[in-house]
């Protein structure tokens, strides 16, 4: 048996703080290291699947907290661009049946509740991670002001563009999706919007989505095709651009202040060998970026979280535990990538025969599909 008492993580995002919180619950001192030193507003939001939502809750961020930092998801409305409900998934009933609610996310209030559970100064700012490696059988993570962390195990948890991937994969070209896009929090008076309702509009070439993540507040994003260098859109330019994609969209857009509008690029990687190498191993994005198309990224990021913290509990030299924990995750998560790819095309068709007849199908599908579907989504196994 082989104790644990030091784990270096690379990144404060979801995937990396809720490591922390996890292996802090089980005894284990964390400490991590982020490259930006004030918390970031990007990526404003997400939707957290029950099962992500349990495994938190196994780590001590439970219901309560959950309500302080999102919404619960009753229904999932697909629409198509005319505004018509093509679909109307019942989240909420199959969320509870799976033993917790899904939810709308504000991703900084969230990444800030976890940290407040963490003992002071386990996350330091404003320290990029340059590199990390294994000698004599310890770990060590090197920071851009030269530090050397030593520590039994060192987890990048530094998402898509991580440096650490580099020292374990070697260098791993980004896939563009081909798609731009952009997200934003806006305030929005609270019947503009369905209660718990996350609202997906699949359009022709494009998709949006609007939510509620507190009560007057909601979280909505566009996507358009473009090349990854395309200059991004201004708020009057989204305005023109979406004016017939419904009422809410264009509320949403105006009721937001242009400096608040977050510009994505959207990209994945294709599968790498392997995500550990000695005692340095990937977690989340770094392991498996995927796109937002498929709404699994941070669930999965959560859910690599807990298997490793299992793993590493379970008595187990560090090498075996890091085997057990990519054995259980990479197959499943790059499974993921590829759906995300296949969504990103099926959400934002740009023949209108073609769009047509997708509404055709979600119009037409038998409940017990729609059940099975959201019952996929929400248990992590679609
Ligand atoms: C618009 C949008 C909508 C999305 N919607 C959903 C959704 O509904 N559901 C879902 O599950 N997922 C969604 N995602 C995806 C989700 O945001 C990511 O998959 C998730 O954030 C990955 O978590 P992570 O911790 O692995 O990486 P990140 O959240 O990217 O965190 C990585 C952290 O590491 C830091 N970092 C980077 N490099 C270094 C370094 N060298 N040293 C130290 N720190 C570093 C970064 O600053 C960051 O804080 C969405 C993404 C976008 C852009």
């Amino acid at each position: 048996m082989e104790k644990i008492d030091h784990v270096a993580i690379a990144g404060a995002g979801v995937g990396g703080l809720a490591l922390a919180l996890g292996l802090y619950r089980a005894g284990i001192r964390v400490s991590v290291f982020e490259k930006y030193s004030t918390p970031q507003k990007h990526n404003t939001g997400f939707t957290l699947w029950s099962y992500s939502v349990r495994r938190l809750a196994d780590f001590g961020f439970g219901p309560d907290q959950m309500e302080e930092v999102g919404a619960s998801i009753e229904y999932t409305e697909i629409r198509n661009q005319s505004g018509r409900i093509i679909s109307k998934m019942p989240v909420g009933e199959v969320s509870r049946s799976l033993g917790s609610e899904s939810y709308e996310v504000r991703r900084a209030d969230l990444l800030q509740k976890i940290e407040d559970q963490l003992p002071e100064g386990t996350v330091r700012r404003g320290l990029a991670c340059t590199h990390a490696e294994t000698e004599n059988d310890r770990a060590f993570l090197e920071l851009e002001n030269a530090e050397r962390i030593e520590a039994d195990l060192v987890i990048g948890a530094d998402g898509i563009h991580s440096a650490l991937r580099e020292v374990i994969a070697g260098p791993t070209p980004l896939h563009e999706s081909g798609y731009l896009g952009c997200s934003a929090l806006c305030e929005i008076p609270e019947t503009a919007l369905p209660k718990n309702t996350h609202i997906d509009i699949w359009g022709r070439g494009g998709k949006a989505g609007i939510s509620e993540v507190s009560p007057g507040l909601a979280r909505w994003y566009l996507t358009w095709k473009a090349k990854k260098d395309a200059e991004r859109q201004t708020k009057t330019q989204l305005l023109a651009a979406y004016a017939d994609w419904g009422d809410l969209i264009t509320r949403a857009i105006e009721a937001t202040v242009e400096a608040d509008i977050v510009h994505h690029t959207y990209a994945d990687i294709s599968a790498i060998p392997t995500w550990h190498r000695g005692r340095v191993a990937l977690l989340g994005d770094a392991a498996h970026a995927t796109t937002p198309f498929a709404a699994m990224g941070a669930n999965m990021a959560i859910e690599d979280a807990s298997v490793l913290v299992e793993a590493l509990t379970e008595n187990h030299r560090v090498g075996d535990a890091l085997a057990i924990f990519e054995d259980s995750r990479k197959k499943r998560t790059e499974d993921v990538v590829v759906k995300g790819r296949r969504m990103s095309r099926l959400t934002q068709l740009h023949s209108p025969f073609a769009a047509w007849l997708r509404d055709q199908a979600f119009l037409h599908m038998p409940a017990e599909d729609t059940e099975r579907v959201t019952r996929e989504m929400a248990s992590g196994e679609g």
